[in-house]
């Protein structure tokens, strides 16, 4: 436990370090970037060396903002404006995204239209995020494609399966599962997942605050995160979000009067 604390305050306090480094190089990078784009308009006549030189600074000043960007939000994870809502709804908007973008050799099904789900309080954006990441890293590991599933369901957390899964605790959640027939993950690289900044990916493609982020967040939902992955075969990420308990125990007794009243 005081390793797990220990472990906590670190994440935190590398927060606090990473947003502030991220907050200064954001107020470097806009008048480079701001300057980079007016030149070619002020000069008039580049050559093509030149005008590829600019475009070259242009690029990278726009690959760091965009890691700025992430670190800000991997730092700030902890806010956010959570309000009761319908997982269902974000999903289906994340399921937009991604098939308008994914790579066609990337199959995308998804069953989300069932019926009785519980309501979480939750930030939308937050959420929008925690599904875009998960589904990028599931098309990093699927290159030459492969299958991308997205499925929600309730799920109840009795004390015997919290015993059982350290990371769980007892009560009422919304599951999201995110799964992959992709290029899943061995032990060692499982393990280190959720470090900020650690990645398998090259250097450009990918910065290791994804799964950090996403872990924020669902922490701050009230949640927590099951992976399983196996070398060869595909990974599953279960995101247990915490439901709105009352409403969780209304909806069911609601259902269980409709029941009793059809038998
Ligand atoms: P990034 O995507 O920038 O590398 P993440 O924190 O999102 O950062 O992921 C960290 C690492 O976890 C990835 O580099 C990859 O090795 C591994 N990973 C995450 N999701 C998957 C997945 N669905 N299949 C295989 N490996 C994954």
């Amino acid at each position: 436990l005081e390793r797990q604390f220990l472990r906590v305050q670190r994440l935190e306090s590398l927060g606090t370090l990473a947003s502030g480094i991220a907050h200064d190089f954001n107020n470097i990078l806009t008048p480079i970037l701001a300057a980079v784009q007016l030149l070619p308009m002020k000069v008039s006549s580049l050559d093509e060396q030149s005008l590829g030189l600019l475009t070259l600074i242009e690029d990278s000043t726009k690959r760091g903002a965009a890691l700025v960007k992430q670190i800000l939000a991997f730092a700030r994870g902890a806010e956010g404006k959570k309000v009761p809502l319908q997982v269902r709804h974000i999903l289906s908007e994340a399921i937009q995204v991604v098939r308008q973008t994914f790579p066609k050799n990337i199959k995308i099904s998804s069953d989300i239209s069932s019926a009785n789900l519980w309501t979480v309080a939750a930030d939308a954006n937050q959420l929008h995020q925690v599904l875009l990441n998960l589904c990028v890293n599931a098309r990093d590991a699927m290159p030459s494609g492969g299958n991308l599933t997205l499925f929600l369901e309730n799920q109840q957390i009795d004390a015997a399966y919290a015993r059982m899964n350290l990371e769980a605790c007892v009560g009422s959640y919304v599951v999201i599962k995110v799964t992959d027939t992709g290029t899943g993950m061995p032990p060692e690289v499982l393990e280190r997942i959720f470090d900020p900044f650690f990645t398998t990916k090259e250097p450009g493609k990918g910065t290791g605050l994804g799964l950090s982020t996403v872990l924020g967040i669902v922490k701050n939902h009230g949640g927590f995160i099951k992976v399983d992955s196996e070398v060869g075969r595909g990974t599953e990420f279960s995101i247990y979000l915490a439901a709105i308990a009352d409403a969780a125990r209304a909806q069911d007794e609601k259902l269980a009067l409709l029941q009793g009243q059809h038998e």
